[in-house]
């Protein structure tokens, strides 16, 4: 099926399962309702929310089972799957026994889109292992400075359900894809993808790395344009290599460095084009300086290279890639600039949830006093301490598995003065800083990176981060 086809399903009495109440379930229950479907939502948990969340669904007919997300109702004809379960389920593997096709929402929507009266918009589709929703948010940014109508949705927290049968009509799709979601969708087509980097995770959910990345690679499946991949990051290419593809679809490399024919890259400070220029042996087209990014780190300007090439490839014009750049503006506790306090600045990455994104967060600082640990995810530390080990002016840790840092530290960074705070409570934040800023010399950067997800202290990494800007602004106003 080419990508701008709609498919067109009779769902009339049509006996479908949908797995899990929540933000793509809810959303999915209704819609196959309305289009005459035998809805039947089954859910493992049975708490308060969800009964009152069911007996909303249930007023319109729809059949709610609470507390038992692992049986397969017997006349089942098609599963609709939250993307978060774990394909192993019982629920999975009975669809799988019966012969019944297992979907996610992300799959739901592509079927789904141009049913409702509107244009189907084409997808410009965004996975990796990180940089997702910076390179998603970037893209919708150069999209609306090209007078297009278009939204970032998917997996950055705006359901694709939502965008594709809502009232507003759209020209193109910036769309975020979790491994999760690309897993559960067999027949998305994007228009064009890209795949920014893939380092494991999430690898307890898929199974293996393999299985993790070939996964991720189904976002190239089919695509008519272009296949965006990372020439730093040989595993993307390979995906691009092994994907099914419409006739004519490019492969296209995104490089930090000079780049070859058919690339975008970086020469002198400009972002430049070498793959939607009419001769790319001997032509470069500039699209912006290095300084339009926001911020200018190395990993970010290879989010916003991958930015730029989708929407090249979309057709987009030169000028509004340099003018999507500079209007964006990233989200919160993403590499953020919290203050400068005597000549030392504090910076918020509190999404740095694994050991990838930290490592490109410690890459874009000289000189730094990093504050790490949490959960870790049986991740390991030793290739991340040696990377940055020249750079670290010293280290404060806190959290559940701060000794795996500890002990990597002291393996391959045993100069570097580490204070290692026995805490995992909310408050233990403003010691944290009170340390680091102790250890920080004029010109330093103070960066909570932490390489550990934050759920033994808080919340979520919003919380940790938000709880860091505060502790910042305490300790500025003491030393003011
Ligand atoms: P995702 O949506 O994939 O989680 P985000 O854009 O939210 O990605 O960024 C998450 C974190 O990953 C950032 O805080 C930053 O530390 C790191 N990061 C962003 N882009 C990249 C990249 N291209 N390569 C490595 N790390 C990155």
């Amino acid at each position: 099926m080419g990508s701008q086809e709609v498919s067109t399903v009779d769902w009339q009495g049509k006996h479908v399962t949908v797995a899990g109440l929540g933000v793509s379930g809810i959303p999915a229950a209704r819609a196959l309702h309305e289009r005459g479907a035998v809805v039947t939502v089954v859910n493992d948990g049975d708490d308060e929310r969800a009964r009152a969340q069911a007996a909303e669904l249930e007023a319109l007919g729809i059949t709610v089972r609470l507390g038992d997300g692992a049986t397969l109702p017997p006349s089942t004809e098609l599963v609709v799957t939250a993307p978060g379960w774990q394909p192993d389920k019982p629920l999975f593997l009975a669809a799988a026994e019966a012969g019944v096709d297992i979907w996610g929402d992300v799959e739901l929507a592509w079927r789904l889109r141009g049913t409702n009266g509107r244009e189907a918009a084409p997808w410009l589709a965004v996975t990796g292992t990180n940089g997702k929703t910076t390179t998603v948010r970037m893209l919708a940014s150069i999209l609306e400075a090209a007078g297009l109508r278009t939204a970032a949705v998917g997996n950055i927290g705006v359901s694709l359900l939502d965008a594709v049968l809502g009232e507003q009509e759209y020209d193109v799709l910036a769309v975020e894809l979790s491994s999760y979601q690309l897993h559960w969708a067999p027949s998305l087509r994007a228009h064009s993808a890209a795949v920014l980097n893939l380092a494991p995770d999430h690898l307890d959910w898929h199974g293996s790395m393999e299985a993790y990345a070939a996964d991720k690679g189904r976002v190239y499946e089919g695509n008519t344009v272009a296949c965006v991949y990372n020439a730093a990051d040989p595993a993307t290419e390979e995906l691009v290599r092994e994907a099914d593809v419409e006739e004519g679809c490019r492969a296209i490399g995104f490089t930090l460095g000079t780049p070859g024919p058919s690339q975008l890259g970086v020469v002198d400070g400009i972002l430049v084009d070498r793959a939607f220029v009419t001769n790319r042996q001997k032509q470069a087209q500039e699209l912006a300086e290095v300084s339009d990014v926001n911020p200018p780190a190395p990993h970010n300007i290879a989010n916003a290279l991958a930015a730029a090439a989708l929407a090249r490839a979309f057709g987009v014009e030169p000028a509004a890639v340099r003018d999507g750049l500079r209007a964006f503006r990233p989200d919160a506790h993403r590499i953020e600039h919290v203050a400068d306090i005597g000549e030392v600045a504090y910076v918020d990455d509190s999404k740095a949830t694994n050991t990838h994104a930290t490592e490109a967060s410690l890459a874009a600082y000289d000189s730094i006093v990093w504050i790490a640990g949490g959960l870790a995810k049986g991740a390991t530390f030793d290739e991340l301490v040696t990377g940055a080990a020249k750079r670290l002016r010293g280290v404060v840790l806190m959290g559940a598995d701060r000794a795996l840092i500890r002990e990597a530290l002291t393996r391959h960074a045993p100069e570097v003065p580490v204070v290692d705070l026995d805490r995992t409570d909310t408050g233990a934040m403003s010691e944290v800083v009170e340390h680091a800023a102790r250890l920080a010399r004029p010109g330093d950067t103070v960066l909570l990176a932490p390489a550990c997800a934050s759920m033994d202290m808080f919340t979520n990494y919003n919380k940790r981060g938000e709880a860091f800007a505060d502790a910042v602004r305490a300790h500025a106003e003491k030393s003011a």
